[in-house]
């Protein structure tokens, strides 16, 4: 998204949260993981960043961005091996390095996704967060696009990330979009209008408020122009 594109979709996304009642205060903006390399972070493989413009310079705006590298997280250096997601022959999967530079992180990867969501009741961090921003195709972060490989190292599918697909079980309902999802304004409008109501449903809880609440946020959202919006936003509110 080009800056004017920025420009025109703050200005809108600014009028569909006040239609919605959603609007944040700055000290009070909805709390977002993100995969730390998309901030800019020198954390991948080769030392590297992948640093996204709308991700690292746009949703700020809206959303408190809490940044993230599973990989390490788990005690992995950088720079370090790069490491696949290779298919098992009992139907399984292995994050590793295919020249066995490596060993598999897979169970690292889940326990830290894990401690991330309060599974373990001890966590600091239980349950802090109103949604996540991936990186695409990372066997880690990927969310649905990673490739799956054999032992050949041939294409023969693809998955989530080890981090991602662990988040995606806990967490089922979170809005979770990869960096490619918000190449256009509208996808950034509905990503973050998804996060508000995420958090708003996650304050209110499952009692008598919040039905009430639904019923106003579903009148609300039903008065905002775009079709696919409101589909997608609707969705979020059944979750
Ligand atoms: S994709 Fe995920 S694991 Fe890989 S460098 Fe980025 S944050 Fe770290």
């Amino acid at each position: 998204m080009s800056a004017h594109q920025g420009d025109a979709a703050s200005s809108r996304l600014d009028r569909w949260l006040d239609t919605l009642g959603l609007t944040s205060l700055n000290d009070d903006k909805p709390r977002v993981g993100v995969s730390a390399c998309l901030m800019g972070r020198l954390v991948r493989y080769n030392g590297e960043a992948k640093r996204h413009g709308t991700v690292a310079d746009v949703l700020p705006r809206w959303l408190h961005c809490i940044e993230y590298c599973p990989e390490v997280a788990i005690g992995l250096p950088v720079p370090r091996p790069p490491v696949d997601i290779i298919a098992t022959d009992d139907a399984g999967q292995q994050i590793r390095n295919r020249d066995g530079l490596v060993a598999d992180i897979t169970d690292a990867l889940h326990t830290y996704a894990d401690d991330l969501c309060g599974h373990d009741t001890h966590s600091r961090k239980a349950s802090q967060l109103d949604g996540m921003i991936l990186k695409a195709r990372s066997p880690s972060c990927g969310l649905g696009n990673t490739p799956l490989l054999d032992e050949a190292g041939q294409q023969i599918g693809v998955t989530d990330g080890g981090f991602a697909g662990r988040l995606k079980t806990r967490w089922p309902t979170m809005p979770m979009v990869h960096e490619e999802q918000l190449a256009r304004a509208v996808d950034v409008e509905a990503f973050v209008l998804s996060v508000c109501v995420y958090r708003q449903q996650r304050r209110w809880g499952n009692n008598g408020a919040n039905d009430a609440w639904n019923r106003e946020m579903r009148e609300r959202i039903m008065a905002l122009p775009l079709t696919t919006l409101r589909t997608r936003l609707l969705l979020q509110l059944e979750q």
